[in-house]
């Protein structure tokens, strides 16, 4: 398989007219569920970052708008935050089973989802595109 392509635009654009799926997922222990609208995350890159907390969490993520994103059960306040460097991206994760499902709730309008976290999620089939987060983040 080729290594996967590096990228300078996050998050990565949607093909125009793109029809959407929609994607479930949630935490370990179901407290935090969620569903979003996506062109679909096997036919769409999905992000492979190296910045720390990407590569600590183990972060493969995927973004959608903001009104494309809703929670089924729990919601932030169910989260705890996290925030290090210089503190733009807050970073949230169950307070009970410590699942995170993505960097943060919101960025520029974006929110941003770990697929890790998807239900039924197939890791092998992922289009995984490298993004350089440690020299351009943290
Ligand atoms: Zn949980």
């Amino acid at each position: 398989m080729a290594p996967p392509a590096e990228t300078n635009s996050l998050p990565v654009p949607w093909p125009e007219g793109a029809e959407t799926k929609v994607h479930t997922g949630g935490c370990h222990c179901k407290k935090i569920r969620y569903e979003f609208e996506h062109p679909g995350i096997y036919e769409m890159p999905v992000v492979n970052c190296n910045c720390s907390i990407c590569e600590d969490r183990g972060y493969l993520s995927v973004s959608t708008p903001e009104d494309k994103f809703r929670f089924t059960a729990g919601s932030e306040d169910d989260m705890t935050k996290y925030e290090f460097g210089s503190r733009k991206i807050v970073h949230r994760f169950c307070s009970t089973c410590g699942t995170s499902i993505g960097p943060s709730v919101s960025i520029k309008g974006f929110v941003v989802i770990n697929t890790r976290t998807i239900d039924g999620v197939d890791l092998d089939r992922l289009q995984l595109r490298k993004v350089d987060g440690r020299s351009r983040y943290f």
